[in-house]
């Protein structure tokens, strides 16, 4: 077994699960599908999967990508950053992704429509084809 294969495959897999979306792009909450598996079985969290796949680091709380979103909780703390189920609304693919969105976006109802004020990378959801995947070489 060959290390650098697989670390080529886990780029590769990595590569596929991402979609790159610009600023002014219409998502759609999907809580429903979260609720039905409120953390990836895989990674312990879905922000922890969006890091894995997007190999991005950790979001700082409160910089949320959300169209007049500020960024706090109700008390005025920044907003924790968490991975929120989302679809893009012109797409015709239908596939679920996960955003780095703050809780107050993550928790508003299923099909509100979220505006993205910067480009944000996506990670689609469905861990299967995804982390699902990888070699998981720290098991090794
Ligand atoms: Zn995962
Ligand atoms: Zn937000």
């Amino acid at each position: 077994m060959s290390n650098s294969n697989s670390a080529a495959f886990d780029t590769w897999i990595k590569a596929l699960s991402r979609k790159e979306v610009k600023k002014g792009t219409v998502l759609i909450n999907r809580e429903g599908t979260a609720k039905k598996s409120p953390k990836c079985p895989n990674c312990g969290s879905w922000i922890q999967h969006w890091e894995t796949l997007s190999e991005n680091g950790a979001p700082s709380a409160g910089n949320c990508a959300v169209v007049d979103c500020n960024g706090k909780t109700e008390d005025g703390k920044p907003a924790e950053i968490v991975g929120c189920h989302v679809m893009i609304k012109d797409d015709t693919d239908k596939k679920v992704y996960i955003a780095p969105l703050c809780t107050c976006c993550n928790n508003k109802a299923d099909g509100t429509e979220l505006v993205l004020s910067r480009d944000v990378t996506l990670v689609r959801a469905n861990v299967q084809e995804t982390c699902g995947k990888l070699a998981h070489e720290e098991d090794a």
